[in-house]
């Protein structure tokens, strides 16, 4: 049998494979070798294909909620759940942020921009993109989900428009939420970095395209309304050739969902739309099997809601082959 050469090895790795280490060149034989050195850092990509677009889960990074983040339990209960489930940390709930790239090869299209370090060990996503050879200039558009500063940070970071060519796709009913002085006033600490973000936003991306409803971004990207967890809070379904995903975005907390509604995040301000569209997603999640992908669950944050004798859970999906 012939030897593949080093090369030939890297271009027949099925996508899921792809990793921050082999693109960007360092062999893997020579990180064998150097095992007693210090480690290779690698940037965690995962890629699947749906249909003619290529969806890359990149990361910017993770933080740890304190376990009194979640009201509706108590915090004694949310650390018990967490331990059970090994998501628990010193400090609390290991959370991702994690952001999707959709490419259909014409267009470029990220779905959220992430904290960019004003939340925890954030601020990855550009060195994210860089490996998959991208300078963020090359981005057509962006889908910010909803305007927490962990959704959007990325878009402003350092004060200035960091995805200049890039349209920018956000809920009119959050743009409107988040930039509305009196409703700024009368949100607690934690919320007033996202209103200042929002302000920014706005003012620094003129090609802002404010959003009514459920609509089409470009053909087989639409938006699916999921308002609750925000006024303006949106998913985007991804959808070709009979096979779908869909970035819901904030619906899904670790440790807490989907197993219940009534525990929420401390960020969600109207505490009812977030448990009423919770209660009304996750049965329909679970009845259509869909592929979904989630900012906060663990790296890729692909999975599935799942009914597993009335109770629902969290189905990590198998990324490397969805072939
Ligand atoms: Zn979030």
């Amino acid at each position: 049998m012939p030897q593949l050469s080093r090369r030939a090895f890297a271009s027949a790795l099925p996508l899921g494979l792809l990793g921050g280490g082999l693109i960007g060149g360092v062999p893997a034989v020579a990180a064998t070798q150097n095992i007693a050195k210090t480690p290779v850092s690698v940037t965690p990509l995962a890629q699947i294909r749906i249909g003619r677009f290529t969806v890359t889960a990149l990361t910017d990074g993770y933080a740890d909620m304190p376990y009194d983040y979640f009201p509706g339990r108590s915090p004694a209960e949310v650390e018990q759940a967490a331990v059970a489930q090994f998501t628990a940390r010193q400090s609390g709930v290991r959370f991702l942020f994690n952001q999707y790239l959709i490419d259909d090869g014409d267009r470029r299209i990220l779905i959220d921009a992430g904290a960019a370090g004003s939340i925890g060990q954030t601020g990855k996503l550009p060195q994210a993109l860089a490996v998959l050879g991208l300078r963020l200039d090359q981005i057509d558009a962006v889908i910010v989900t909803h305007m927490h500063q962990d959704h959007m940070g990325g878009l402003i970071a350092g004060g200035k428009n960091n995805y200049p060519k890039a349209e920018l796709y956000i809920d009119r009913r959050d743009v409107k939420h988040w930039t509305d002085p009196a409703k700024r006033s009368g949100a607690p600490d934690y919320l007033q970095t996202s209103f200042q973000m929002a302000d920014e936003v706005v003012r620094l991306y003129p090609r802002l395209q404010s959003m009514d409803g459920e609509r089409e971004i470009v053909r087989g990207v639409s938006i699916v309304d999921l308002t609750g967890h925000t006024p303006g809070h949106i998913g985007v379904r991804v959808e070709d050739e009979g096979k779908s995903l869909i970035m819901v975005s904030d619906m899904i907390f670790p440790v807490v969902h989907p197993g219940a509604t009534d525990v929420f995040f401390l960020f969600e301000q109207d505490r009812a739309a977030a448990k009423a569209m919770r209660d009304r997603f996750f049965p329909l999640a679970a009845s259509e099997g869909a592929l979904i992908a989630a900012t906060h669950m663990p790296f890729p944050g692909l999975g599935r809601v799942v009914a597993d004798r009335g109770q629902m859970r969290w189905e990590v999906a198998d990324w490397a082959l969805q072939d």
